[in-house]
């Protein structure tokens, strides 16, 4: 008999210890937003796999759609033999994606590589070579997207020097005083002090921080940036890998900015627990790189591109992009009226079904206590149910439950986070 314990003392010799573990647990099976370990326990599921199982574990249309796909060939390689897979899903995705202009896509392996594909693109349409992002922004472990993150600890500790021309400038965050005035005048400053203008290709933001701590961009902020880009012929890059595959209650939460981005990176919740990234974007500024200079030997694998069909289905016939706001509102109002009898939630926030809750010591926000976040993460594992923390000050926890998770099951996950407070108290 498979114990957690006996499993943790062989990963602990077997695998390198950069790589982290929120829970001191092992997955036995998975279903919807319910899994069970090895030694039998069951889990409500509020993490899915860090934004991956917006359609839950194991979906049935997407399990048959890759089981087809399997029996059919599994791997090609796009830019040797092509599949139409890959074409009808940048078909359905440039159809998807916001703005008044033709579009194209281009199919990776993760997100990371999403990140680096499009700010590859955006230098070949540019000619230029540098690249704002944000502070507290999360991009991947890539050389260039750990340039792009905006966060040192733990992500960067050791790992550089990374690439050159990238410059970070503030996010608005009203909560922890920087202001959208403050961060638009924090990238004219980037601009004055630091790179010319006529050398940035992109400014590169997340319409939500995930790792970051699920802090909204505010309409201001990307209407502001998108007049300084427009002014100097600077490409808008969406960093849609944890709020894009309806997350945030559209299909891209870029849908909800007052101006489209030129281009958006896709990832994980896009295939219903597949690995497969992509770009999507203007028709022009996608078609930059020559022949040749993208791709890759597994990018846009057909399991991959037959996930992500089966996984845009069922948003269809399952209406997810409703049940994402309608599920975004239950969990607002459930984590509101636990915030009276647990002061120390300072704040809950979000958009569509990317909600958070914020710690502060007494609700203090001065002070984020990351330690309260830390116990109550792992007493409720314990009672069975599986939360992920996040945030520059580890003091966030942040809730990504499938969208296909029925209400009960989210009211039960939400009584235990309830019940957690209480304990840890
Ligand atoms: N960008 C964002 C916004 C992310 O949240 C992540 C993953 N957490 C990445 C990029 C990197 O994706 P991957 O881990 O698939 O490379």
């Amino acid at each position: 008999q498979l114990t957690n314990a006996a499993l943790m003392a062989r990963r602990q010799h077997a695998v390198a210890r950069g790589v982290g573990q929120a829970h001191p647990i092992f997955v036995e099976r998975a279903s919807n937003a319910e899994l069970w370990d090895v030694e039998g326990r069951r889990y409500i599921d509020f993490a899915g796999g860090i934004a991956v199982l917006n359609t839950g574990h194991c979906h049935p249309q997407v399990i048959a759609a890759v089981k087809e796909q399997l029996d059919r060939y599994t791997h090609t390689c796009f830019q040797v033999l092509a599949y139409e897979p890959y074409v009808e899903l940048a078909e359905r995705l440039n159809a998807l994606a916001p703005g008044n202009f033709a579009k194209k896509s281009l199919f990776l392996s993760t997100g990371a590589e999403a990140i680096e594909n499009a700010v590859k693109i955006a230098r070949a349409f540019t000619g230029r070579s540098g690249i704002v992002a944000f502070t507290g922004g999360y991009h991947g472990r890539t050389m260039m997207t750990l340039g792009l993150t905006g966060k040192v600890a733990p992500y960067k500790t050791g790992f550089g020097p990374f690439p050159g021309e990238i410059f970070h400038a503030l996010f608005p965050n009203e909560l922890h005083g920087v202001s959208v005035a403050d961060a638009l005048h924090s990238v004219e400053t980037v601009l004055k002090n630091d790179i010319e203008a006529s050398r940035v290709a992109a400014f590169i933001l997340e319409p939500v921080q995930g790792e970051g701590g699920f802090y909204v961009a505010p309409a201001a902020f990307v209407e502001g940036l998108k007049a300084i880009a427009d002014k100097h012929g600077i490409l808008l890059i969406a960093d849609e890998v944890q709020t894009g595959a309806g997350r945030c209650g559209t299909w891209f939460a870029s849908e909800q900015w007052p101006v489209a981005p030129d281009l958006i990176a896709t990832a994980k919740s896009m295939a219903g627990g597949f690995p497969i990234s992509g770009v999507v974007g203007r028709a022009d500024v996608m078609d930059a790189p020559g022949p040749g200079g993208l791709g890759g030997t597994y990018a846009g694998s057909p399991i991959g591109c037959a996930a992500a069909l089966a996984v845009i289905k069922a948003f269809e016939d399952e209406h997810l992009l409703a049940r994402s706001q309608a599920l975004g509102e239950r969990l607002i109002a459930g984590l509101r009226h636990m915030a009276q009898s647990a002061p120390s939630i300072g704040d809950v926030r979000g958009l569509g079904a990317m909600v958070a809750i914020e710690l502060f010591e007494g609700g203090n926000l001065a002070r984020p206590d990351a330690d309260l976040t830390r116990r109550v993460v792992a007493e409720a594992a314990r009672r069975g149910l599986i939360l992920l923390s996040c945030g520059t000050y580890g003091n966030v926890i942040r809730i990504l439950v499938p969208l296909t998770a029925p209400d009960a099951l989210v009211d039960e996950g939400l009584q235990i986070m309830a019940d957690s407070f209480a304990a840890v108290r």
